[in-house]
């Protein structure tokens, strides 16, 4: 079993595009059996309405596993309650994109609702961002100790968090973009941080290409089958 947990469908903003059809064929090519699928860089109203047709295809296709993506500053508690008994698996959200600060205490209800319904949230994470700073992160992990949280882009490239975040057991890092070998065998072993997932911010970086880092990074099978998919498999409740 493989999960990709970092993938975008649709029509991105600034012209970016890339179809179910496309990441399906490159599921098939490289053996990857499923995938967290949420829209590109929109406005409020096209990121729910892509996400909603990922949900509306997952229910023919059990290898898309469908999260939600919108803008924090411009949902109402009423929609997003609505929204979250449709069956999305989890949220994705963009702090630089959507321009929101992370730990601000006005998105609060937000991270109380996902909690309450153990729904996962994924931040993308980047440091050269001062919204996207990973280190927010840990204020709101505190705050919300059964809040499945999952840091995009292998620690927001923060690389002192693979150290920091051995004590939050709710946080967990995906892979995509900044990993290396190294780095990967650092996390888990120096480190002690079990909690990475596979994830290639599709069609940014190749599947493939992913794959080949966990597989050149020395790790034991066990280690290796957490990354691949039994993390996910906790996080999503697939099992
Ligand atoms: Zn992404």
């Amino acid at each position: 079993m493989i999960i990709d947990f970092h993938c975008h469908i649709g029509k991105d903003i600034e012209g970016e595009e890339y179809s179910l059809g496309d990441l399906k064929k490159s599921m098939d090519k490289w053996n990857i059996d499923k995938a967290c699928i949420f829209p590109f860089n929109n406005s409020n109203k096209i990121m729910i309405q892509e996400s909603l047709d990922i949900l509306e295809k997952s229910k023919q296709e059990p290898w898309i596993i469908p999260f939600l993506r919108f803008n924090p500053n411009e949902i109402s508690k009423e929609e997003l309650k609505n929204l979250i008994t449709k069956g999305f698996r989890g949220i994705k959200l963009h702090p630089s994109a959507q321009e929101f600060e992370i730990d601000n205490n006005k998105f609060s209800w937000i991270y109380e609702l996902c909690q309450e319904k153990n729904l996962p949230i994924l931040f993308h994470c980047a440091t050269k961002n001062k919204n996207s700073n990973p280190l927010r992160v840990l204020n709101i992990a505190k705050e919300f100790p059964n809040l499945k949280i999952v840091i995009a882009h292998f620690f927001g490239d923060d690389l002192s968090l693979m150290e920091k975040l051995k004590d939050y057991k709710n946080i967990y890092s995906d892979i995509s973009i900044y990993a290396r070998t190294l780095r990967i065998n650092h996390a888990t072993y120096k480190h002690n941080f079990k909690n990475l997932l596979f994830a290639s911010d599709a069609p940014y970086d190749s599947q493939k290409v992913v794959l080949v880092k966990i597989n050149e990074s020395n790790l034991n099978e066990e280690d290796k089958k957490l990354i691949l998919y039994k993390n996910a498999e906790k996080i999503l409740n697939l099992k």
